[in-house]
């Protein structure tokens, strides 16, 4: 397994020094069409490259791009080249890297890695082991007394997210797997994304970091979220500190 944290690890270094060379200008070209059937952004092509190439074929690839690559092998690395593409080209300081290592499902995910390109914070979840940033131990947050909540808005949103929306603290930030990751750390204390929008690229990683950490993901039924490694499986996604933060949300 360890060898395959090193590469995850070399993935989110080299996305990162190869973003930060770019100029952001080119960020939002459309480049080709995905697998997903939507156009491909110049930044997630390139960042989509430099894993292809770091992995080679030491693993299969299931990634928001290309889609899956099998080589053969038993492990598979789900990859996000970039979450919050938007956030990227726009300039918003908040776009990362995900990167998850398993075999069918998020269920089996064994390691997960998420760098907030922006300021270098790298989330790692190793499975039965915890959750850290920049390499020290994170706990969801246990104190309830004045709970932030990270929406998705926006077009993927809906009745039940426009209901919680009139909340004391709301945040919608553009990144799922950085949102959740900020369950994970405690800065948060859910994640809520109410449509089945999100791909399994999207979560793998994160899904872990936040389950290490203390906390659980559940889908909008408030049913254990486990995603297969397949892309056209969408799903919503709430990511809780606590699982009676359900009452509030669902
Ligand atoms: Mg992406």
């Amino acid at each position: 397994m360890e060898e395959f944290i090193q590469i995850a690890k070399k993935v989110a270094d080299e996305i990162e020094k190869k973003i930060k060379g770019e100029n952001p200008t080119k960020f939002g070209e459309e480049i080709c069409i995905g697998a997903d059937g939507t156009p491909t952004q110049y930044i997630d092509k390139v960042a989509e490259d430099v894993a292809l190439e770091i992995i080679g074929k030491r693993g299969n690839v299931l990634s928001e791009e290309i889609g899956f690559i099998d080589n053969g092998r038993k492990h598979t690395f789900v990859i996000d080249p970039i979450d919050g593409t938007r956030n990227a080209i726009h300039g918003v300081p908040f776009y990362g890297i995900s990167v998850a290592v398993g075999k069918k499902s998020t269920e089996d995910v064994l390691y997960g890695i998420v760098k907030n390109i922006p300021t270098g914070d790298i989330y790692e979840g190793y499975k039965g082991k915890g959750a850290f940033l920049n390499g020290k131990r994170i706990e969801v947050s246990k104190d309830f007394s004045d709970p932030i909540f990270c929406l998705v808005l926006g077009e993927s949103g809906n009745e039940r997210t426009w209901k919680l929306a009139n909340m004391k603290s709301i945040r919608a930030l553009g990144a799922a797997a950085l949102e959740m990751c900020l369950v994970a750390s405690g800065a948060i204390h859910a994640y809520f994304m109410g449509k089945e929008s999100l791909r399994v690229t999207d979560i793998a990683a994160s899904c872990l970091i936040v389950r290490e950490a203390g906390g659980e993901v559940y889908n909008a039924n408030g049913e254990i979220l486990n995603v297969p490694f397949d892309l056209d499986a969408r799903s919503s996604v709430v990511a809780v500190a606590s699982p009676h933060l359900l009452e509030v949300l669902l």
